[in-house]
């Protein structure tokens, strides 16, 4: 594998900028080794700098569930680039794209178009804040909900990458007002909530945990948390960042039948492009400017590129089939991962919801955020870099999703599951 110009481009980046990179997992500090720099996409595939081709399993992270440089999406972006990029004015687009996602998510009766997941979630938080007069947000270890200061405690992800699950800069006084809970053990957030009483604003969650690498709900942990939130007064907001337009077209809450009282989206209604998006109960809703008290802005919000992106993304995820093809070919890596593991005597277990998996180098089930830190980052490390080498792009961290587009064939699962044998 060649990567004399990535090599020359990452001596130039740290220079330039922390690590590197302009997002920490990037840097690959979690698996050791230096990145390649990526040049060109095409469906399932990316090439480097140095020309090396891989499958790719990072899809940026999420959004690109059509693959690279879908022709419905480049078409969009390029036919709206050329009649102006941003007005800061009303634009039709905006409309189309929220009601593309009221269709999907009906529990979002009023939503508001931000620029990133981070946004998203910073805002639900405040608007939760502000209905409920209360201060406390309770969230899960090892869930992920952007970089704000008050959903930066046990966040997994590259937090969980790095070991360090508190970041510094946030005011003790910041982080005090964050519960942190168990995922998928229902007496954590009983507890928490009986404890504080009439002080929690939210329950904050991840309805399929994918920050800690996929972890699925358990049964009747959604709806529990419905129940709990309901009875202490507090708003249940799913956080569908990754799992909307994922795991169904109606995302988590249609998977599940449990409904939250807001929902924070992103990446995939962006179809690549930088957005984000929360919303749900009207009265609650109402709450944002200019309805409302709550402040909440953005000069690029609902830019028209990005709505342009989004609308083709999610048009052409209505096609019939999307979602069975997903889930099938999804399936065939997952057994196929179990069974190559299995032939090579490693212990391994893979936790899967629709398209997005992850391979946990740890003999049991991985239900909880405790069995999710017992697994083996650095078989996982060892793993990736060999898997790299085979030209299959994984995520750079044991603590991530990998995640299956429609533009990945069969032939690619076999092809990646060839490389997972001699890999293991
Ligand atoms: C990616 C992600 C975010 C943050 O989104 P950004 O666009 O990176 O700010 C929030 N929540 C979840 C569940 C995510 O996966």
């Amino acid at each position: 594998m060649k990567l004399k110009n990535s090599s020359a481009l990452f001596a130039r980046a740290q220079r330039l900028m922390p690590g590197g990179v302009n997002s920490p997992v990037r840097s690959f500090r979690g698996v050791g080794g230096q990145p390649p720099f990526i040049t060109r996409g095409q469906g399932s595939r990316i090439w480097d700098v140095d020309g090396n081709e891989y499958v790719d399993y990072v899809c940026s992270w999420g959004p690109l569930i059509l693959g690279h440089a879908h022709p419905d999406v480049v078409a969009a972006v390029q036919g709206t680039a050329a009649r102006g990029t941003s007005f800061g004015a009303p634009t039709e687009g905006e409309v189309e794209l929220a009601s593309l996602i009221q269709a999907a998510f009906p529990s979002l009766e009023l939503l508001r178009l931000v620029n990133s997941g981070t946004e998203a979630c910073m805002s639900a938080l405040r608007v939760a804040r502000a209905f409920t007069k209360r201060s406390k947000v309770l969230k899960f270890a090892g869930c992920y909900h952007g970089h704000a200061d008050a959903l930066l405690v046990k966040a997994g992800s590259g937090g969980a990458t790095f070991s360090v699950p508190d970041s510094a800069g946030v005011p003790p006084s910041f982080a005090g007002e964050t519960l942190v809970a168990d995922y998928n053990r229902l007496d954590s957030v009983e507890k928490l909530l009986q404890a504080h009483p009439k002080e929690v604003a939210a329950v904050i969650v991840e309805p399929v945990a994918g920050n800690m690498g996929v972890v699925p709900p358990g049964p009747g942990f959604l709806a529990g948390l419905r129940d709990l939130a309901r009875q202490h007064g507090a708003l249940l907001i799913f956080d569908e960042v990754i799992t909307g337009f994922r795991v169904a077209y109606g995302g988590a809450q249609a998977r599940y039948g449990v409904l939250p009282d807001l929902t924070c989206l992103g990446k995939i209604i962006g179809g690549g492009l930088p957005v984000g998006a929360y919303g749900g109960r009207r009265e609650v809703m109402e709450m944002v400017a200019p309805l409302g008290p709550v402040y909440q802005a953005g000069t690029l919000s609902g830019n028209p590129i990005a709505t342009a992106a989004g609308i083709a993304t999610l048009k052409a995820l209505q096609r019939p089939g999307t979602y069975e093809a997903l889930e099938e070919r999804a399936a065939v890596l997952e057994r196929g991962l179990l069974e190559v593991a299995r032939a090579a005597e490693r212990p391994a277990t893979v936790n899967r919801v629709g398209s997005m998996l992850t391979l946990f180098f740890h003999p049991g089930l991985v239900t909880t955020w405790q069995e999710v830190a017992a697994s083996d980052a650095k078989a996982y490390a060892a793993f990736f870099h060999a898997m790299l080498e085979r030209g299959v792009y994984l995520a750079p961290s044991a603590f991530e999703a990998a995640f299956v587009s429609t533009a990945h064939t069969a032939a690619d699962i076999e092809a990646t599951l060839e490389a997972a044998r001699a890999s293991l």
